[in-house]
Protein backbone atom coordinates (compact mmCIF):
# COMPACT_ATOMS: atom_id res chain seq x y z
CA UNK A 1 0.00 0.00 0.00
CA UNK A 2 1.11 3.67 -0.84
CA UNK A 3 1.82 5.77 1.99
CA UNK A 4 -0.50 9.06 2.11
CA UNK A 5 1.87 12.06 2.76
CA UNK A 6 1.82 15.49 4.09
CA UNK A 7 1.64 18.54 1.56
CA UNK A 8 4.40 20.99 2.77
CA UNK A 9 5.04 23.78 0.74
CA UNK A 10 3.96 22.73 -2.63
CA UNK A 11 5.42 19.50 -2.38
CA UNK A 12 4.11 16.04 -1.29
CA UNK A 13 6.71 14.44 1.21
CA UNK A 14 6.57 12.17 3.92
CA UNK A 15 7.39 12.31 7.17
CA UNK A 16 10.98 13.53 8.80
CA UNK A 17 10.72 10.27 10.82
CA UNK A 18 9.54 8.29 8.39
CA UNK A 19 7.11 7.01 11.04
CA UNK A 20 3.38 5.60 10.05
CA UNK A 21 -0.40 5.26 10.91
CA UNK A 22 -2.98 2.70 10.14
CA UNK A 23 -5.84 3.60 8.97
CA UNK A 24 -9.18 1.01 9.74
CA UNK A 25 -12.35 1.25 8.35
CA UNK A 26 -14.82 1.13 11.77
CA UNK A 27 -17.00 -1.55 10.09
CA UNK A 28 -14.70 -4.57 9.60
CA UNK A 29 -11.11 -2.88 10.80
CA UNK A 30 -9.65 -3.45 7.32
CA UNK A 31 -6.57 -1.54 7.14
CA UNK A 32 -7.42 1.06 4.25
CA UNK A 33 -4.96 3.19 4.16
CA UNK A 34 -1.16 3.78 5.54
CA UNK A 35 -0.78 7.70 6.43
CA UNK A 36 2.64 9.24 7.33
CA UNK A 37 2.90 10.28 10.57
CA UNK A 38 3.94 13.75 11.23
CA UNK A 39 5.46 15.73 14.08
CA UNK A 40 6.91 18.51 15.47
CA UNK A 41 9.57 19.10 13.19
CA UNK A 42 7.46 18.72 10.06
CA UNK A 43 4.73 20.76 11.54
CA UNK A 44 7.56 23.66 11.92
CA UNK A 45 8.58 23.38 8.64
CA UNK A 46 5.09 23.63 7.33
CA UNK A 47 4.22 26.65 9.29
CA UNK A 48 7.55 28.27 7.76
CA UNK A 49 6.07 27.44 4.23
CA UNK A 50 2.63 29.06 5.23
CA UNK A 51 4.46 32.12 7.29
CA UNK A 52 6.60 32.52 3.89
CA UNK A 53 3.60 32.27 1.55
CA UNK A 54 2.03 35.09 3.69
CA UNK A 55 4.84 37.33 4.15
CA UNK A 56 6.79 37.19 0.57
CA UNK A 57 3.96 35.21 -1.24
CA UNK A 58 1.42 36.54 -4.31
CA UNK A 59 -2.42 34.66 -2.75
CA UNK A 60 -2.70 37.80 -0.09
CA UNK A 61 -2.12 40.54 -2.29
CA UNK A 62 -4.84 38.48 -5.02
CA UNK A 63 -7.76 40.57 -5.53
CA UNK A 64 -10.44 38.96 -3.58
CA UNK A 65 -12.32 37.87 -7.24
CA UNK A 66 -9.09 36.19 -8.20
CA UNK A 67 -9.12 34.47 -5.05
CA UNK A 68 -12.75 33.66 -5.38
CA UNK A 69 -11.90 32.30 -8.75
CA UNK A 70 -9.85 29.85 -7.52
CA UNK A 71 -11.84 28.72 -4.60
CA UNK A 72 -14.48 28.36 -7.35
CA UNK A 73 -12.66 25.50 -9.08
CA UNK A 74 -12.43 24.05 -5.67
CA UNK A 75 -15.98 23.37 -5.42
CA UNK A 76 -16.28 22.17 -9.01
CA UNK A 77 -13.72 19.61 -8.56
CA UNK A 78 -15.10 18.88 -5.68
CA UNK A 79 -18.95 18.33 -7.36
CA UNK A 80 -16.36 16.23 -9.86
CA UNK A 81 -15.53 13.97 -7.43
CA UNK A 82 -17.73 13.52 -5.16
CA UNK A 83 -18.54 9.85 -5.51
CA UNK A 84 -15.06 9.13 -4.75
CA UNK A 85 -14.88 11.23 -1.95
CA UNK A 86 -18.50 10.12 -0.52
CA UNK A 87 -16.80 6.44 -0.37
CA UNK A 88 -13.89 7.49 1.00
CA UNK A 89 -15.48 9.24 3.69
CA UNK A 90 -17.76 6.22 4.77
CA UNK A 91 -14.67 3.82 4.87
CA UNK A 92 -13.04 6.02 7.10
CA UNK A 93 -15.69 7.13 9.45
CA UNK A 94 -18.45 4.14 8.96
CA UNK A 95 -21.59 6.86 8.50
CA UNK A 96 -23.86 5.44 5.61
CA UNK A 97 -23.15 6.50 2.12
CA UNK A 98 -26.40 8.43 1.94
CA UNK A 99 -24.89 10.45 4.75
CA UNK A 100 -21.40 11.10 3.12
CA UNK A 101 -23.32 11.99 -0.04
CA UNK A 102 -25.04 14.84 1.56
CA UNK A 103 -21.84 16.02 2.93
CA UNK A 104 -19.86 16.50 -0.45
CA UNK A 105 -23.24 18.26 -1.47
CA UNK A 106 -23.01 20.57 1.37
CA UNK A 107 -19.21 20.96 1.35
CA UNK A 108 -19.30 22.09 -2.35
CA UNK A 109 -21.81 24.58 -1.23
CA UNK A 110 -19.52 26.10 1.31
CA UNK A 111 -16.46 26.39 -0.70
CA UNK A 112 -18.85 28.08 -3.81
CA UNK A 113 -20.63 30.42 -0.53
CA UNK A 114 -17.42 31.86 0.38
CA UNK A 115 -16.58 31.97 -3.25
CA UNK A 116 -19.30 34.21 -3.83
CA UNK A 117 -19.68 36.38 -0.68
CA UNK A 118 -16.10 37.35 -0.67
CA UNK A 119 -16.00 38.26 -4.07
CA UNK A 120 -18.44 41.12 -3.20
CA UNK A 121 -16.33 42.07 0.04
CA UNK A 122 -15.08 45.89 -0.53
CA UNK A 123 -15.07 47.28 3.20
CA UNK A 124 -16.90 50.10 3.96
CA UNK A 125 -17.03 53.70 4.14
CA UNK A 126 -18.24 55.01 6.94
CA UNK A 127 -19.08 58.54 7.70
CA UNK A 128 -16.49 60.47 9.21
CA UNK A 129 -17.20 63.44 11.98
CA UNK A 130 -14.68 65.31 10.75
CA UNK A 131 -14.69 67.79 7.91
CA UNK A 132 -12.63 67.13 4.43
CA UNK A 133 -11.98 63.48 5.15
CA UNK A 134 -12.59 59.80 4.24
CA UNK A 135 -12.88 56.92 6.74
CA UNK A 136 -13.57 53.70 5.66
CA UNK A 137 -12.70 49.97 6.51
CA UNK A 138 -10.92 47.82 4.75
CA UNK A 139 -10.78 43.57 5.64
CA UNK A 140 -7.65 42.10 5.45
CA UNK A 141 -6.23 38.43 6.00
CA UNK A 142 -5.24 37.44 10.12
CA UNK A 143 -2.10 35.82 8.59
CA UNK A 144 -1.10 32.45 9.26
CA UNK A 145 -3.88 29.71 10.29
CA UNK A 146 -3.97 26.61 12.13
CA UNK A 147 -6.78 24.74 11.47
CA UNK A 148 -7.87 21.47 13.37
CA UNK A 149 -10.72 19.25 12.58
CA UNK A 150 -12.40 16.18 14.55
CA UNK A 151 -13.11 12.53 12.70
CA UNK A 152 -17.10 12.75 12.98
CA UNK A 153 -17.09 15.03 10.05
CA UNK A 154 -13.79 15.15 8.71
CA UNK A 155 -13.99 16.99 5.23
CA UNK A 156 -17.05 18.55 5.78
CA UNK A 157 -15.46 20.74 8.86
CA UNK A 158 -12.20 20.79 7.10
CA UNK A 159 -14.46 22.83 4.45
CA UNK A 160 -15.95 25.57 7.02
CA UNK A 161 -12.27 25.98 7.81
CA UNK A 162 -10.68 26.09 4.47
CA UNK A 163 -12.89 28.07 2.35
CA UNK A 164 -13.41 31.19 3.93
CA UNK A 165 -9.79 31.60 5.26
CA UNK A 166 -8.41 31.29 1.57
CA UNK A 167 -11.11 33.68 0.46
CA UNK A 168 -10.12 36.06 3.30
CA UNK A 169 -6.10 35.83 1.77
CA UNK A 170 -4.94 33.86 4.67
CA UNK A 171 -2.07 30.84 4.55
CA UNK A 172 -2.80 27.84 6.55
CA UNK A 173 -1.45 24.72 8.28
CA UNK A 174 -4.40 21.69 8.45
CA UNK A 175 -4.10 19.32 10.89
CA UNK A 176 -6.87 16.60 10.24
CA UNK A 177 -7.84 13.62 12.89
CA UNK A 178 -5.51 11.47 12.83
CA UNK A 179 -8.56 8.59 12.48
CA UNK A 180 -9.95 9.89 9.87
CA UNK A 181 -7.39 12.23 7.29
CA UNK A 182 -8.02 10.50 4.19
CA UNK A 183 -10.80 13.12 2.65
CA UNK A 184 -8.76 16.27 3.63
CA UNK A 185 -5.61 14.51 1.68
CA UNK A 186 -7.94 14.24 -1.12
CA UNK A 187 -9.20 17.75 -0.93
CA UNK A 188 -5.52 18.86 -0.46
CA UNK A 189 -4.90 17.29 -3.57
CA UNK A 190 -7.92 19.10 -5.47
CA UNK A 191 -6.76 22.22 -4.27
CA UNK A 192 -3.28 21.90 -6.27
CA UNK A 193 -5.14 20.56 -8.90
CA UNK A 194 -7.18 24.23 -8.81
CA UNK A 195 -3.86 26.07 -9.02
CA UNK A 196 -3.61 27.40 -5.38
CA UNK A 197 -0.22 28.59 -4.90
CA UNK A 198 2.61 26.67 -2.89
CA UNK A 199 2.39 27.39 0.43
CA UNK A 200 -0.69 28.63 0.71
CA UNK A 201 -2.47 25.27 2.12
CA UNK A 202 -0.05 22.95 4.45
CA UNK A 203 -1.23 19.67 5.51
CA UNK A 204 0.22 17.68 8.47
CA UNK A 205 -0.82 14.79 9.55
CA UNK A 206 -0.81 13.15 12.98
CA UNK A 207 -1.40 14.08 16.74
CA UNK A 208 -2.82 16.30 18.37
CA UNK A 209 0.15 15.85 21.54
CA UNK A 210 2.63 16.40 18.95
CA UNK A 211 1.23 18.08 15.82
CA UNK A 212 -1.68 19.61 17.18
CA UNK A 213 0.12 20.98 20.56
CA UNK A 214 2.97 22.92 18.27
CA UNK A 215 0.74 24.15 16.05
CA UNK A 216 -1.14 25.81 19.35
CA UNK A 217 1.76 26.85 20.86
CA UNK A 218 3.50 28.12 17.80
CA UNK A 219 4.63 31.59 17.51
CA UNK A 220 4.56 32.11 13.71
CA UNK A 221 0.69 31.10 13.73
CA UNK A 222 -1.46 34.05 14.01
CA UNK A 223 -5.24 32.14 14.25
CA UNK A 224 -6.19 29.08 15.36
CA UNK A 225 -9.17 27.22 14.49
CA UNK A 226 -10.53 24.19 16.35
CA UNK A 227 -13.46 22.27 16.07
CA UNK A 228 -13.39 18.88 18.87
CA UNK A 229 -13.63 18.09 22.63
CA UNK A 230 -14.22 20.83 25.01
CA UNK A 231 -10.81 18.99 27.23
CA UNK A 232 -8.47 19.65 23.88
CA UNK A 233 -10.11 23.18 23.61
CA UNK A 234 -8.89 24.09 26.86
CA UNK A 235 -5.46 23.14 26.06
CA UNK A 236 -5.74 24.87 23.45
CA UNK A 237 -6.70 28.39 24.32
CA UNK A 238 -3.92 28.01 26.84
CA UNK A 239 -1.23 27.18 24.50
CA UNK A 240 -3.21 30.30 22.38
CA UNK A 241 -1.45 32.49 25.02
CA UNK A 242 2.00 31.90 23.76
CA UNK A 243 1.73 35.11 21.09
CA UNK A 244 -2.45 35.91 22.14
CA UNK A 245 -3.32 34.18 18.58
CA UNK A 246 -6.98 34.58 17.34
CA UNK A 247 -8.64 31.15 18.72
CA UNK A 248 -12.01 30.08 17.78
CA UNK A 249 -13.22 27.02 19.31
CA UNK A 250 -16.38 24.74 17.84
CA UNK A 251 -16.48 22.33 21.09
CA UNK A 252 -18.93 19.67 22.18
CA UNK A 253 -22.97 19.74 23.23
CA UNK A 254 -25.51 18.40 24.72
CA UNK A 255 -28.31 19.08 23.22
CA UNK A 256 -31.96 19.62 24.57
CA UNK A 257 -35.09 18.19 22.14
CA UNK A 258 -37.97 19.96 23.89
CA UNK A 259 -41.67 17.55 22.86
CA UNK A 260 -45.07 19.94 24.00
CA UNK A 261 -48.00 17.78 24.11
CA UNK A 262 -49.17 19.55 20.69
CA UNK A 263 -46.65 18.56 18.33
CA UNK A 264 -47.76 16.71 15.93
CA UNK A 265 -46.67 13.16 17.12
CA UNK A 266 -45.72 11.36 13.84
CA UNK A 267 -43.24 13.96 13.00
CA UNK A 268 -41.94 14.79 16.26
CA UNK A 269 -40.92 11.18 16.85
CA UNK A 270 -39.63 10.84 13.25
CA UNK A 271 -37.13 13.41 13.84
CA UNK A 272 -36.78 12.66 17.57
CA UNK A 273 -34.68 9.76 15.76
CA UNK A 274 -32.84 11.80 13.43
CA UNK A 275 -31.77 14.00 16.03
CA UNK A 276 -29.76 10.96 17.70
CA UNK A 277 -29.58 7.99 15.18
CA UNK A 278 -27.31 10.00 12.33
CA UNK A 279 -23.73 8.55 12.11
CA UNK A 280 -24.42 6.50 15.58
CA UNK A 281 -25.02 9.63 17.99
CA UNK A 282 -21.61 10.98 16.81
CA UNK A 283 -22.77 14.77 16.03
CA UNK A 284 -21.80 17.51 17.59
CA UNK A 285 -25.83 18.91 17.66
CA UNK A 286 -27.20 15.73 18.37
CA UNK A 287 -30.19 16.16 20.08
CA UNK A 288 -29.52 13.72 22.67
CA UNK A 289 -31.48 15.04 25.55
CA UNK A 290 -35.57 14.59 24.29
CA UNK A 291 -37.25 16.56 27.30
CA UNK A 292 -41.09 15.07 26.81
CA UNK A 293 -44.51 16.96 28.18
CA UNK A 294 -45.50 14.65 30.76
CA UNK A 295 -48.97 13.78 29.64
CA UNK A 296 -47.64 12.28 26.58
CA UNK A 297 -44.63 10.84 28.41
CA UNK A 298 -45.53 7.55 27.85
CA UNK A 299 -47.14 7.06 24.46
CA UNK A 300 -44.23 9.01 22.78
CA UNK A 301 -41.39 6.55 24.63
CA UNK A 302 -43.36 3.37 23.57
CA UNK A 303 -43.87 4.55 19.96
CA UNK A 304 -40.13 5.67 19.78
CA UNK A 305 -39.04 2.02 21.08
CA UNK A 306 -40.93 0.52 18.13
CA UNK A 307 -38.84 2.68 15.74
CA UNK A 308 -35.12 2.09 17.50
CA UNK A 309 -36.13 -1.47 17.41
CA UNK A 310 -36.54 -1.95 13.47
CA UNK A 311 -32.91 0.43 12.80
CA UNK A 312 -31.22 -1.72 10.78
CA UNK A 313 -27.09 -1.62 11.27
CA UNK A 314 -24.00 -2.51 9.00
CA UNK A 315 -22.08 -1.26 6.27
CA UNK A 316 -22.76 2.40 5.15
CA UNK A 317 -21.64 1.25 1.82
CA UNK A 318 -24.64 -0.68 1.91
CA UNK A 319 -27.91 0.78 0.66
CA UNK A 320 -30.33 -0.68 3.20
CA UNK A 321 -27.89 0.05 6.24
CA UNK A 322 -29.54 3.09 8.54
CA UNK A 323 -27.35 3.34 11.29
CA UNK A 324 -23.11 2.42 10.89
CA UNK A 325 -20.60 1.73 13.43
CA UNK A 326 -18.58 3.82 16.54
CA UNK A 327 -15.36 5.40 15.42
CA UNK A 328 -12.70 3.10 17.09
CA UNK A 329 -12.57 0.03 19.87
CA UNK A 330 -11.87 2.71 22.28
CA UNK A 331 -14.74 5.11 21.35
CA UNK A 332 -17.32 1.91 21.73
CA UNK A 333 -15.89 1.48 25.19
CA UNK A 334 -16.61 4.84 26.48
CA UNK A 335 -20.31 4.61 25.03
CA UNK A 336 -20.71 1.33 26.50
CA UNK A 337 -19.40 2.78 30.30
CA UNK A 338 -21.28 5.99 29.37
CA UNK A 339 -24.43 3.96 29.53
CA UNK A 340 -23.83 1.29 32.13
CA UNK A 341 -23.16 4.75 34.62
CA UNK A 342 -26.38 6.21 33.52
CA UNK A 343 -28.33 2.85 34.50
CA UNK A 344 -26.05 2.91 37.98
CA UNK A 345 -26.73 6.59 38.72
CA UNK A 346 -30.41 5.19 38.02
CA UNK A 347 -31.89 5.61 34.61
CA UNK A 348 -34.11 2.96 32.81
CA UNK A 349 -32.68 0.93 29.80
CA UNK A 350 -35.66 1.20 27.91
CA UNK A 351 -34.00 -0.58 24.87
CA UNK A 352 -30.09 -1.03 23.58
CA UNK A 353 -27.82 -0.83 25.94
CA UNK A 354 -25.26 -3.21 24.46
CA UNK A 355 -23.35 -3.93 21.38
CA UNK A 356 -25.36 -6.12 19.09
CA UNK A 357 -25.78 -9.53 19.15
CA UNK A 358 -25.80 -10.25 15.57
CA UNK A 359 -22.34 -11.96 14.15
CA UNK A 360 -22.27 -9.98 10.98
CA UNK A 361 -21.35 -7.11 12.58
CA UNK A 362 -18.93 -8.58 15.36
CA UNK A 363 -15.78 -6.95 13.36
CA UNK A 364 -17.27 -3.50 13.98
CA UNK A 365 -17.19 -1.05 16.68
CA UNK A 366 -21.32 -1.25 16.74
CA UNK A 367 -23.41 -0.36 19.53
CA UNK A 368 -26.98 -1.08 19.87
CA UNK A 369 -29.72 2.46 19.44
CA UNK A 370 -30.58 2.80 22.94
CA UNK A 371 -32.89 4.79 25.20
CA UNK A 372 -32.51 5.49 28.56
CA UNK A 373 -35.79 6.84 30.36
CA UNK A 374 -36.38 8.26 33.95
CA UNK A 375 -33.66 10.32 33.66
CA UNK A 376 -32.71 13.75 35.47
CA UNK A 377 -30.56 16.92 35.04
CA UNK A 378 -28.19 15.80 38.39
CA UNK A 379 -27.05 12.37 36.19
CA UNK A 380 -23.83 12.32 34.39
CA UNK A 381 -25.66 10.76 31.10
CA UNK A 382 -27.79 13.60 30.85
CA UNK A 383 -25.24 16.44 31.78
CA UNK A 384 -21.43 14.79 30.06
CA UNK A 385 -21.62 14.43 26.11
CA UNK A 386 -22.04 10.24 25.28
CA UNK A 387 -21.28 10.96 21.47
CA UNK A 388 -22.75 7.69 20.35
CA UNK A 389 -26.23 6.40 19.32
CA UNK A 390 -28.18 7.40 23.25
CA UNK A 391 -31.09 9.03 24.02
CA UNK A 392 -31.54 10.50 28.19
CA UNK A 393 -35.37 11.22 28.21
CA UNK A 394 -36.46 13.95 30.90
CA UNK A 395 -39.90 14.69 31.17
CA UNK A 396 -41.54 18.35 32.28
CA UNK A 397 -44.97 19.47 33.25
CA UNK A 398 -44.76 23.46 31.93
CA UNK A 399 -42.87 25.69 29.73
CA UNK A 400 -41.10 27.35 32.47
CA UNK A 401 -39.57 23.96 33.48
CA UNK A 402 -38.63 22.80 30.00
CA UNK A 403 -36.44 25.69 29.14
CA UNK A 404 -34.77 25.12 32.91
CA UNK A 405 -34.52 22.00 32.09
CA UNK A 406 -32.81 22.53 28.49
CA UNK A 407 -30.50 25.12 30.05
CA UNK A 408 -28.93 23.18 32.50
CA UNK A 409 -25.82 22.35 30.64
CA UNK A 410 -22.54 23.65 30.64
CA UNK A 411 -22.66 22.96 26.84
CA UNK A 412 -24.81 25.68 24.49
CA UNK A 413 -24.43 24.41 21.00
CA UNK A 414 -27.89 23.55 20.28
CA UNK A 415 -31.57 22.52 20.89
CA UNK A 416 -34.65 22.44 19.40
CA UNK A 417 -38.64 22.85 20.12
CA UNK A 418 -41.55 20.66 18.81
CA UNK A 419 -45.08 22.26 19.19
CA UNK A 420 -47.87 23.48 16.35
CA UNK A 421 -47.79 27.12 19.07
CA UNK A 422 -45.59 28.93 17.23
CA UNK A 423 -45.95 31.64 19.84
CA UNK A 424 -44.90 29.47 22.88
CA UNK A 425 -42.12 27.99 20.91
CA UNK A 426 -41.00 31.45 19.80
CA UNK A 427 -41.12 32.20 23.91
CA UNK A 428 -38.87 29.36 24.05
CA UNK A 429 -36.08 29.50 21.61
CA UNK A 430 -35.85 33.20 22.79
CA UNK A 431 -34.55 31.95 26.31
CA UNK A 432 -32.69 28.95 25.11
CA UNK A 433 -29.24 29.33 25.92
CA UNK A 434 -27.59 28.16 22.50
CA UNK A 435 -25.97 29.32 19.28
CA UNK A 436 -28.77 27.55 17.07
CA UNK A 437 -32.13 26.60 17.75
CA UNK A 438 -34.79 24.80 15.49
CA UNK A 439 -38.37 25.16 15.68
CA UNK A 440 -40.15 21.86 14.24
CA UNK A 441 -37.10 20.72 13.04
CA UNK A 442 -33.30 19.14 13.71
CA UNK A 443 -30.10 18.97 12.82
CA UNK A 444 -30.41 21.89 9.70
CA UNK A 445 -27.63 23.90 8.95
CA UNK A 446 -26.59 25.61 5.67
CA UNK A 447 -23.97 27.68 4.37
CA UNK A 448 -25.57 31.20 5.08
CA UNK A 449 -26.37 30.66 8.35
CA UNK A 450 -23.58 30.95 11.46
CA UNK A 451 -22.81 28.16 13.74
CA UNK A 452 -20.87 27.91 16.91
CA UNK A 453 -21.58 27.68 20.31
CA UNK A 454 -22.77 29.48 23.83
CA UNK A 455 -21.07 28.44 26.70
CA UNK A 456 -19.14 25.31 26.90
CA UNK A 457 -19.82 24.80 23.32
CA UNK A 458 -16.93 27.39 22.51
CA UNK A 459 -16.45 30.67 20.80
CA UNK A 460 -16.27 32.16 17.55
CA UNK A 461 -18.83 31.95 14.96
CA UNK A 462 -18.34 28.79 11.46
CA UNK A 463 -20.14 29.33 8.13
CA UNK A 464 -22.19 32.84 7.47
CA UNK A 465 -20.92 36.38 7.01
CA UNK A 466 -19.42 35.77 10.48
CA UNK A 467 -17.72 32.72 9.44
CA UNK A 468 -15.61 35.06 6.94
CA UNK A 469 -14.88 37.80 9.10
CA UNK A 470 -13.10 35.13 11.75
CA UNK A 471 -10.56 34.98 9.14
CA UNK A 472 -10.26 38.95 8.87
CA UNK A 473 -8.49 41.63 10.58
CA UNK A 474 -10.15 45.13 10.28
CA UNK A 475 -8.13 47.81 9.21
CA UNK A 476 -9.58 51.48 9.73
CA UNK A 477 -8.16 53.96 6.76
CA UNK A 478 -7.96 57.33 8.00
CA UNK A 479 -7.12 59.98 5.02
CA UNK A 480 -7.64 63.90 5.95
CA UNK A 481 -8.53 65.54 2.52
CA UNK A 482 -7.47 69.05 4.04
CA UNK A 483 -4.02 68.99 6.71
CA UNK A 484 -3.77 71.93 9.06
CA UNK A 485 -1.34 72.94 10.99
CA UNK A 486 -2.46 72.71 14.46
CA UNK A 487 -0.23 74.96 15.83
CA UNK A 488 -0.21 73.30 19.79
CA UNK A 489 3.88 72.44 20.25
CA UNK A 490 6.30 75.23 20.29
CA UNK A 491 4.89 77.44 18.55
CA UNK A 492 3.10 79.69 20.92
P1 LIG B 1 -10.70 15.69 20.02
O1 LIG B 1 -10.74 16.94 20.81
O2 LIG B 1 -10.22 14.45 20.66
O3 LIG B 1 -9.80 15.87 18.72
C1 LIG B 1 -10.05 16.87 17.77
C2 LIG B 1 -8.75 17.22 17.07
O4 LIG B 1 -7.87 17.80 18.03
C3 LIG B 1 -8.02 16.03 16.47
O5 LIG B 1 -7.46 16.42 15.24
C4 LIG B 1 -6.94 15.75 17.49
O6 LIG B 1 -5.81 15.11 16.97
C5 LIG B 1 -6.60 17.15 17.96
N1 LIG B 1 -5.95 17.23 19.27
C6 LIG B 1 -5.99 16.34 20.28
N2 LIG B 1 -5.23 16.78 21.32
C7 LIG B 1 -4.72 17.96 20.95
C8 LIG B 1 -3.87 18.92 21.60
N3 LIG B 1 -3.40 18.72 22.83
N4 LIG B 1 -3.56 20.04 20.94
C9 LIG B 1 -4.04 20.28 19.70
N5 LIG B 1 -4.84 19.40 19.03
C10 LIG B 1 -5.18 18.27 19.66
O7 LIG B 1 -12.17 15.51 19.42
P2 LIG B 1 -12.71 14.31 18.55
O8 LIG B 1 -12.89 13.15 19.46
O9 LIG B 1 -11.89 14.16 17.31
O10 LIG B 1 -14.13 14.88 18.08
C11 LIG B 1 -15.29 14.78 18.82
C12 LIG B 1 -15.61 16.10 19.50
O11 LIG B 1 -15.71 17.13 18.52
C13 LIG B 1 -16.95 16.07 20.20
O12 LIG B 1 -16.84 16.69 21.45
C14 LIG B 1 -17.84 16.88 19.27
O13 LIG B 1 -18.96 17.46 19.90
C15 LIG B 1 -16.89 17.90 18.77
N6 LIG B 1 -17.38 18.51 17.54
C16 LIG B 1 -17.89 19.79 17.59
C17 LIG B 1 -18.42 20.38 16.45
C18 LIG B 1 -18.99 21.77 16.48
O14 LIG B 1 -19.32 22.29 15.42
N7 LIG B 1 -19.14 22.41 17.62
C19 LIG B 1 -18.43 19.67 15.25
C20 LIG B 1 -17.90 18.37 15.23
C21 LIG B 1 -17.39 17.81 16.38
Amino acid sequence: MNIKKQFIDGNWILANNKETREIINPYNQEIIAIVTESDETDTQEAIKAARDAFDHGEWPNLTNIERGRVVRKIADLIERDAEELAKLETLDTGKTLEESRWDMEDIAEVFRYYADIGDKDGGEVIPSPIPNSVSRVVNEPVGVCAQITPWNYPLLQASWKLAPALVAGNTLIMKPSEITPLTTIKVFELMEEAGLPKGVANLVLGAGSTVGSELSKHMDVDLISFTGGVGTGRKIMQAATSNIKKVALELGGKNPNIIFKDADMDVAIDNALNAVFFHAGQVCSAGTRLIVEDTIHDDFIDALKKRVEKIVLGNGLDDQTEMGPLISKEHLEKVSTYVDNGVKEGATLLIGGTKPKDTALENGFFYLPTVLTDCTTDMAVVQDEGFGPVITVERFTTEDQAIKLANDSVYGLSGGVWTQDLAKAERCVNKMRMGTVWINDVNNYFPQAPWGGYKQSGFGRELGTTGLEEYQEQKHIFTNLKPEAMNWFGNK
